[in-house]
């Protein structure tokens, strides 16, 4: 069974399909990782985000794997090496969007992702899961949230990532670019997909959302 979680950076889309996955002792797939490990490795290369050659070679000679834990999220392995920390810092999350619209890299992530969700079941969070990395998909959702909510959210997480001096208003303007990049961009743009249930958690508890979709699962 393939459950797809989409929506916009900050949504709480990773903290809900993590939650929802362990309810159901299903695998939980966060696919921004292995976008933000790439571009981690290109940064770490000195190459630019923007020289689309280069980067298209690092994606096809990069090995990038999503080790689970008992509790926590997942270990993010670059080439075998634990990133989990590394790829949520600003200069990753400043160039990610760059990285992700180059379509043959969407290529071989998606490859990836479609290998790992055929041998099992599983919760994938991202922007295009329910829209094309697998748009049968059993269950389907859209995670949403009021701007302002979705900038609280992620300056909080920042600060529990003990990531400091990151204002809100540069969260607002790091969010306000990547819906920009990744709802208009031409390969897997981020958008509602027909059949997605759309959930606008606003002004929700994390524990209403998740209770939420799991009865809309087991439906
Ligand atoms: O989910 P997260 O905010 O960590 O994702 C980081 C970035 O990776 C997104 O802003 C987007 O550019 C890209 N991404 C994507 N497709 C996915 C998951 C993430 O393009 N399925």
């Amino acid at each position: 069974m393939i459950i797809a979680v989409d929506g916009p950076a900050g949504a709480g889309k990773s903290t809900v399909a993590k939650l929802l996955a362990k309810r159901l002792g299903f695998l939980y797939i966060d696919t921004g990782a292995m976008y933000r490990a790439l571009t981690l490795k290109v940064i770490e290369n000195a190459i630019e985000p923007s020289d689309t050659e280069r980067v298209i070679e690092v994606a096809r000679s990069t090995r990038i794997e999503l080790v689970p834990t008992v509790d926590g999220p997942a270990t993010v392995l670059l080439d075998g090496r634990d990133v989990s920390r590394a790829i949520r810092e600003p200069r990753i999350t400043q160039s990610v969007s760059i990285i992700a619209k180059i379509s043959r890299v969407r290529e071989v992530m998606v490859a990836i992702q479609r290998s790992l969700g055929n041998t099992q079941s599983c919760v994938l969070d991202g922007r295009d899961i329910g829209t094309v990395v697998f748009p049968r998909a059993d269950k389907k959702f859209f995670i949403d949230a009021a701007f302002d909510e979705r900038v609280r959210r992620r300056h909080q997480d920042l600060i529990n990532l003990g990531v400091i001096g990151v204002s809100k208003d540069a969260v607002a303007a790091d969010l306000a670019n990547r819906d920009t990049i990744d709802s208009t961009r031409k390969v897997a743009p981020l958008k509602v997909a027909d059949d997605a249930l759309v959930i606008d958690t606003t002004a929700m508890t994390i524990e209403q959302v998740v209770a939420r979709m799991f009865e809309y699962t087991r439906q």
